[in-house]
């Protein structure tokens, strides 16, 4: 698969620099032929910076080196997706993105349901809630909740009903959601911690 580096006359091609972990868009940068190559030999990422007119190596200065994970090209070669470990914020403001965003893990669907739970959590007096009647009832019933539910996931694990399974799993990591921000945690708090144990 061949880069097509002349289909802008300037010999640039834009490469979206990704988080091979989060997913995040990081920065936009562009490359030439050569920027590239060293960034492939090197495994960090350079630029063909449009302003200096030379290779700019990120993190030349900052310490902050985007290391290459990974790299694709796009269906009509003339744009790369680069993978990477960024090894500080990659923004020169700070920031960790160029967008001004915090760079961290989102658990898509999962994050969406923790923010509804959380706006439940806010609003504790509103009886319309099932959610916010578990938050008014305290730690202890949301705990025994969670119990409620893993036994019953396990009991339908037993069976070969697999419909009964995943109603009861989702039923589980549900009222788990609740007894994280009963705690005061959140998934990327497991996630922290699942990552310690990452060998
Ligand atoms: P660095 O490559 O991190 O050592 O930064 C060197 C210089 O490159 C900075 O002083 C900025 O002028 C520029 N720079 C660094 N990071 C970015 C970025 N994400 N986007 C645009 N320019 C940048
Ligand atoms: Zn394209
Ligand atoms: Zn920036
Ligand atoms: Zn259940």
């Amino acid at each position: 698969m061949k880069i097509d580096f002349n289909k802008n006359q300037d010999g640039l091609v834009p490469a979206i620099i990704q988080d091979a972990t989060t997913k995040n868009v990081l920065m936009l940068g562009y490359m030439n032929e050569e920027a590239f190559g060293v960034t492939q030999e090197t495994k960090k990422v350079t630029f063909f910076s449009r302003s200096k007119q030379r290779l700019w190596t990120k993190g030349e200065e900052s310490g902050n080196f985007l290391i290459l994970v990974d790299f694709k090209v796009d269906c009509d070669n003339d744009s790369l997706l680069i993978k990477v470990k960024p090894q500080g914020p990659t923004c020169h403001t700070g920031s960790d993105t160029c967008w001004n965003e915090t760079n961290e893990s989102s658990f898509g669907f999962l994050s969406e349901l923790e923010g509804i739970i959380a706006s439940r959590k806010s609003n504790i007096a509103n009886d319309e809630s099932y959610v916010a009647s578990l938050f008014r009832k305290g730690i202890n019933k949301i705990a025994q909740k969670v119990g409620e539910e893993a036994v019953e996931t396990v009991i339908e694990a037993k069976d070969d009903n697999d419909d009964l399974f995943l109603y009861e799993s989702a039923d589980l990591l549900f009222h788990y959601l609740i007894l994280l921000q009963a705690k005061g945690f959140s998934l990327k708090d497991i996630e922290a911690e699942l990552r310690t144990r990452k060998k």
